[in-house]
């Protein structure tokens, strides 16, 4: 073989190499599961979950903080350069994080961030987290059966869900929500207890600088989150709806990650 044959099979070779290296190395997330005001009893089903989709999807590895003590160490802004994004998995109140706005700072330069449900019921006195998330979580009332209306059937988080996505949950009323600021994913068209008609939001995606915000306001229930849900828990979502609710977050995860490709910017624009 001639000498460039070599070095272009060569060449062939190392790039095959690389690139597998690359699909080999999962995303690195950070799962923070505090809470300085309500606790979820749902947090370790959620801890349980993430785990489980980071292992089956192999997208991501999932590290956790769930102490004071943890977001000491693993959310200065030197310990946050090793992950590629975080999960605030029903986090509630002022978390006592090293640098706030340093870690604002951080998903705006190019991380993924993930809230579930009571994420929104975080943070109320730091402007910047609600206008990172896009909401803010204003009251809920009993736990009730709604149809989520699917705004965008294209993107990871929402293409597995059909039109419409039935589920029973606590359904957060959300208030510091801007429809023009966000990418609706899904929304009631009604309200959730009431049934008067109107736009209430449960999840939503943005770009955010450059780096990505998923938000979804769904996963207060054990159920919710796991196909396999001890029986002390009466089932009102079936094991179907959680697995749809498991792409969900897959899906949002994966976009947030830039995994996955997906519309992040206001349908109103
Ligand atoms: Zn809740």
């Amino acid at each position: 073989m001639k000498n460039t044959t070599l070095r272009l099979l060569a060449l062939a070779v190392f790039c095959l190499v690389l690139a597998s290296v690359q699909a080999a190395t999962p995303k690195k997330l950070l799962v923070v599961t505090v809470t300085k005001g309500f606790r979820h009893s749902s947090i370790p089903t959620a801890e349980k979950v993430l785990a489980d989709i980071a292992k089956t999807s192999g997208a991501f590895t999932v590290d956790y903080a769930r102490t004071d003590q943890e977001i000491a160490e693993k959310m200065t802004p030197e310990a946050l350069k090793q992950y590629d994004g975080a999960i605030f998995a029903n986090t509630t109140g002022d978390l006592p994080l090293p640098d706030k706005q340093a870690f604002i700072d951080w998903v705006k330069s190019g991380k993924g961030f993930v809230g579930m449900h009571s994420a929104s019921d975080t943070f109320h006195g730091f402007p910047a987290y609600v206008e990172m998330l896009g909401g803010e979580f204003q009251t809920h009332h009993a736990q009730v059966r709604v149809d989520c209306r699917n705004h965008d059937p294209k993107h990871p988080a929402t293409r597995d869900l059909g039109a419409a996505f039935t589920v029973f949950d606590e359904i957060y009323l959300q208030k510091s929500f801007d429809r023009d600021q966000v990418h609706v994913l899904l929304a009631l068209d009604a309200h959730p207890n009431e049934k008067t008609p109107g736009f209430y939001p449960i999840a939503w995606c943005k770009d955010f600088g450059n780096g990505r915000v998923f938000y979804t306001a769904l996963g207060h229930r054990e159920d919710m989150w796991d196909t396999d849900t001890p029986e002390k828990f009466k089932r009102e979502n079936s094991k179907e709806i959680a697995a749809a609710y498991q792409k969900h977050i897959l899906g949002g995860i994966q976009w947030a990650l830039g995994l996955e490709k997906g519309d992040g910017k206001p349908q109103s624009k």
